[in-house]
């Protein structure tokens, strides 16, 4: 007996379609530091640089970019499956009945 698959796209749901994320690293700087706000202006960029020395980036050049491609669409804000026909023509016909699809 024959299997039969169908394949689908569907937004990226990780990056909402736009192919582009924040780097995790620069998350982790915002959630940890807040950009050193509550240090006096004058020593927030000292603070910045000896954050990101800790994590192996010695001067602010060579800080890591603040957006990336997602890696669960490999930036093309699209993700591309495949699921059994069986599965994917019941999918639609509950969406149907649930006037989410037009006839
Ligand atoms: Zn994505």
């Amino acid at each position: 007996m024959k299997t039969y698959f169908v394949s689908y796209e569907e937004p990226c749901n990780a990056c909402d379609g736009s192919g582009i994320i924040e780097n995790p690293q620069w998350t982790a700087y915002w959630h940890q530091t807040n950009g050193h706000r509550h240090l006096p202006i004058d020593q927030q960029l000292e603070a910045d640089e000896q954050w990101w020395a800790k994590r192996g980036y010695s001067s602010t050049s060579k800080w890591p970019p603040e957006e990336i491609n997602c890696d669960e669409c490999d930036g093309n804000g699209i993700r591309h499956g495949r699921v059994l026909l069986t599965e994917a023509l019941s999918e639609l016909l509950k969406n149907h009945q649930m006037g989410e699809v037009s006839p």
